[in-house]
């Protein structure tokens, strides 16, 4: 059973990367998720009768398609959308949106394989999907956000719904342009369906805690992780990359749950503060006057800027929290976060470590929380979303924390469980894909070919 595990494993990847030739980022998902799965098909050989990883690998649906749309100057400009309904087996595919230049097949393909099984873990009834384009918001006007916004969703909405692919937001995608998505969809279907589009405002059918969901989850696990191992939060050094949504709201609750965030980033470079980031000054200078971190120096004496952005990963820490994009931890930072004595990582991005990296800080005894089930809130707070609009109505602040609470302590307990089954305890990055791949295999045998 073994050698044929291993073998099936490696010629799916080896089909993997064949068929979607030069693209990266998702031949580094499958690999990570496939060679985890090892030991649950040496004692499933129903999965590989199944053909399950050879179907899981290949998305259900991929559109690609023109957005054209017209800029400040009256010029005609041109980008490129996409969206991938990866699985619908346990639900309507659900995953964000991405706006970045960066953008491209391999980007949302990998994204959209993660989010099958993050989806999953969260234990709610939602499929995998992802979308996004290389349109870069960067210094864009409002109008100009709007615009790309309505035309992005002139095609898009065709092929989405409250149950059949509900999009929400992911890096350069927040409450802005979620609401101009909606607005144009709304317009298109002669409907009100709140439920087509998560992360929505709260006048419009958002729902409370959904903002510092992505953020706060990640710390409620983070807490679980080191509670398990002996440790809490308190007085820790926390380093954080990143000053996106899911950064700032990590950087807050960690504050609240005692620890000490010290630094954080964005594309430029990275600020330390060893009074503490002021939150408070983050969200200013990054939500609402949507500059640099750079600003944070200006206006703090005590405050230093450093250009660049991975030499954050110099600084000593317990707790390293990679929130801003794929790899931002390769192989030289993770030695360098041994080296340092860090206690934990965990993963509020997605993939923001390389594989190679990975392994290191396991085979390190460093703990990882990893991203599928340590960033989950977010969309689960998303599928509390599609609850409250399907029922009309909306939970408090309190209601909705509580339940993510609760949600986050189960993934926790889900990947502490698996792990353990399978012959790999306390490596919860093994867990989370084992947990999450197990509900999914079983809808897809349930459902037939
Ligand atoms: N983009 C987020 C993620 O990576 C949230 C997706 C959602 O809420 O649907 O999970």
């Amino acid at each position: 059973n073994e050698v044929n595990a291993t073998q099936c494993i490696n010629k799916i990847i080896s089909d993997v990367k064949h068929r979607n030739k030069g693209d990266e980022e998702f031949h580094q998902a499958v690999e990570e998720v496939l060679h985890s799965l090892e030991p649950v098909l040496v004692k499933h050989p129903e999965y590989i009768k199944e053909s399950i990883l050879e179907r899981l690998v290949e998305p259900e649906r991929q559109i690609i398609f023109r957005v054209p749309w017209i800029d400040d100057e009256g010029d005609v400009q041109v980008n490129r959308g996409f969206r991938v309904q990866f699985n619908s087996s346990i639900g309507p595919y659900k995953g964000g949106l991405r706006f970045h230049p960066s953008v491209n097949a391999s980007i949302v393909k990998f994204l959209g394989f993660e989010q099958i099984f993050k989806n999953s873990l969260t234990g709610l009834p939602i499929g995998g999907g992802k979308g996004g384009s290389d349109f870069d918001p960067k210094g864009k006007s409002d109008r100009e956000i709007m615009r790309f916004c309505q035309s992005f969703m002139s095609e898009l909405y065709r092929h989405i719904g409250p149950d059949i692919d509900v999009p929400a937001g992911d890096i350069g995608v927040g409450g802005r342009e979620i609401g101009f998505l909606f607005g144009q969809y709304k317009k298109l279907r002669n409907a009100n369906e709140p439920g087509v589009l998560t992360g929505k405002g709260l006048h419009y059918g958002g729902s409370l805690v959904r903002t510092e969901a992505t953020g706060y989850g990640l710390i409620y696990f983070v807490n679980e992780m080191l509670k398990a191992h002996g440790h809490n939060l308190g007085g820790k050094r926390v380093v954080i990359s990143g000053a996106g949504n899911v950064a700032i709201y990590a950087a807050q609750k960690a504050e609240q749950l005692g620890a000490h965030v010290i630094a954080m980033c964005d594309s430029d470079g990275y600020i330390v503060d060893e009074d503490g980031i002021d939150i408070d000054l983050v969200k200013e200078i990054k939500e609402l006057q949507r500059k640099r971190i750079k600003e944070y120096a200006q206006r703090k004496p005590n405050a230093k800027y450093f250009e660049g952005q991975k030499g954050i990963w110099s600084l000593k820490c317990d707790i390293a929290l990679p929130c801003a994009t794929q790899n931002d931890i390769s192989i030289e930072e993770a030695k360098l976060l041994v080296e340092n004595g860090t206690i934990a990582v965990g993963e509020g991005a997605n993939m923001p470590c390389t594989n190679e990296a990975l392994n290191y800080l396991l085979q390190n005894n460093i703990l990882v929380a990893p991203a599928k089930a340590a960033n989950a809130g977010g969309v689960a707070t998303s599928a509390l979303e599609m609850s409250q609009n399907s029922m009309r109505l909306s939970w408090s602040f309190e209601e909705v924390d509580e339940k993510l609470q609760n949600i986050m302590v189960k993934i926790f307990n889900a990947s502490k469980e698996a792990a353990k089954e399978y012959g790999s305890e306390g490596n919860y990055v093994v867990g989370a894909n084992i947990a999450g791949f197990l509900k999914v295999a079983d809808a897809m045998i349930s459902q037939g070919i």
